[in-house]
């Protein structure tokens, strides 16, 4: 059989440290033989959008039988081992976006994630889920001055073109980067609002709401295949290594591992190593860190940083330790072990990049994998799958999905439970998986690999 599925025995990252009763929970010894919807995989996608259904149906005349198929334990794909960032994107990115789609569409996607602030926010506080949810501001630091005039005439082109999510940021120069950012060597720097959270907390409490108002969760049940066509009652049959579910509605959540169970993203969502830790500081400096970071190297090459309420700090990226060897990272969905050469790339990284935090002692407790699912031209693919009826997916999110996935799987809801039209959902229009996506045979991000020096 083909792939990528998830592999057997994933790292433990630090989200995973504190596991949740539903872990291993499956709600019932053996699966249903039908199921309105089936979602596959659970994390915050597949978790959303249980979520969601069940939300939206409360004012419908039934609820829709829900199946949720995990492979391994609950939330134990890239949701339970990432950098922990909810963090829109309003100047970035979203200036590549708009030189390539025009300012009106980079737009939609900037607002689209700016809302999941207070989305995420609203659910947490309705649902009273414990999942450290603080918003702060996060600083981008630039090292490199072509990068960042680039990026800082970017910016000042989405303001001047109406983009109004632009407007959030704030640039501050070289002269007074490093002060600011406390961070030596900064050449520029860029000042917005982020969230950050526990995201297997915020799964696992969605998941714990979703099962106790009747959603079936099995885990360690991998999905082997889905049917190419549908039977009479229009309903396509799920293949699981415990049996088989015939479901009118099947929801790829599925992330990195899509490929495997829907062929039309092979070579389309790719699965990509990633790397992230837990630093802990047994002499915590004097000014503690007040804001989340991203560090930018160069075009291919950053880090991130969250400060967690214990005083620790989760840190992603190692990126130039290991991307010029493609084996380690690309079209990889092995998140069983280390990536080798970045296993110590965060020891004194405190140290290294800020001031007055020589004397803190502050080290690595914890490194782990996690598998990213990046596509050929770096947007979701959301929407039914072109030519299959009630197939629909909701993944590809380019180690970018915090601040994306909660409102496209409420938009996925929209479309199951009213029947809205993918253009009703208020979803960006770049987001939308379909032929043309499909069938375009341009690789922006080999093109990206490439520069790393592959
Ligand atoms: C190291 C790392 C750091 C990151 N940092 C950030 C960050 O700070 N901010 C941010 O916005 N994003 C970050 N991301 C990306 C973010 O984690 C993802 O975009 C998001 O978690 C994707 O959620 P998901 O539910 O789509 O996928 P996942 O969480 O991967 O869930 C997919 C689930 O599907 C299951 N599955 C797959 N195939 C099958 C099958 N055949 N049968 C049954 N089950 C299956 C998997 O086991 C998995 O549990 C990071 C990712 C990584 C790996």
């Amino acid at each position: 059989m083909g792939g990528p599925f998830p592999v057997d025995n994933g790292m433990t990252s630090f989200w995973r440290t504190e596991l949740d009763a539903l872990d291993d929970y499956r709600s019932t010894e053996t699966l249903p033989e039908t199921s309105d919807i089936v979602i596959v995989g659970s994390g915050y996608a597949g978790a959303s959008t249980a979520y969601h259904c069940q939300q939206l149906a409360q004012s419908t005349a039934s609820q829709p039988s829900i199946v949720i198929l995990e492979a391994r334990q609950a939330c134990s794909g890239a949701t339970g081992r990432n950098g922990g960032q909810l963090k829109p994107d309003v100047y970035c990115e979203i200036g590549t976006l708009a030189d390539k789609y025009g300012v009106e569409a980079a737009e939609e996607v900037a607002a689209f994630e700016v809302e999941h602030l207070s989305a995420v926010q609203s659910c947490i506080d309705k649902e009273q889920i414990e999942c450290d949810l603080v918003f702060n501001e996060v600083i981008d630091v630039h090292f490199d001055d072509s990068l960042c005039d680039k990026i800082r005439a970017g910016h000042e082109s989405l303001v001047l073109h109406g983009a109004h999510t632009a407007q959030r940021t704030e640039f501050s120069p070289q002269a007074t980067a490093e002060s600011l950012s406390g961070v030596k060597g900064a050449r520029g720097c860029f000042k917005s609002r982020t969230g950050r959270f526990w995201p297997y907390k915020f799964v696992t409490g969605l998941l714990k709401r979703v099962v106790s108002a009747g959603a079936n969760l099995q885990t360690h049940t991998p999905v082997l295949q889905v049917s190419e066509t549908s039977d009479n009652d229009g309903r396509w049959t799920v293949t699981t290594s415990r049996g088989s579910i015939r479901a009118k509605r099947v929801i790829f959540c599925s992330n990195a591992y899509t490929a495997a169970i829907a062929p039309e993203y092979k070579d389309k969502i790719i699965p990509v190593r990633g790397v992230c830790s837990r630093i802990v500081v047994p002499n915590p400096p004097e000014c503690p860190l007040g804001y989340s970071y991203t560090f930018r190297f160069n075009e291919w090459d950053y880090d991130y940083l969250i400060p967690r309420p214990d005083g620790s700090i989760v840190a992603g990226g190692a990126k130039s330790t290991f991307f010029h060897n493609p084996s380690d990272w690309f079209n990889n969905p092995d998140d069983s072990k280390l990536i080798e050469a970045a296993a110590h790339y965060f020891d004194d990284y405190m140290q290294r990049h800020f001031h007055g935090w020589e004397d803190t002692g502050a080290h690595t407790d914890r490194v782990w994998t996690g598998i990213m699912a990046y596509t050929t031209d770096y947007l979701p693919h959301i929407g039914e799958i072109p030519g299959k009826p009630g197939q629909m997916v909701i993944a590809g999110f380019n180690g970018h999905g915090m601040p994306q996935i909660f409102l496209s799987a409420k938009a996925i809801a929209q479309m199951i439970v009213n029947g809205a039209e993918y253009e009703a959902t208020g979803l960006p229009r770049l987001f939308k998986t379909t032929t043309e996506r499909l069938e375009n045979r341009e690789n922006p991000f080999l093109a990206y690999s490439n520069a790393a020096g592959r």
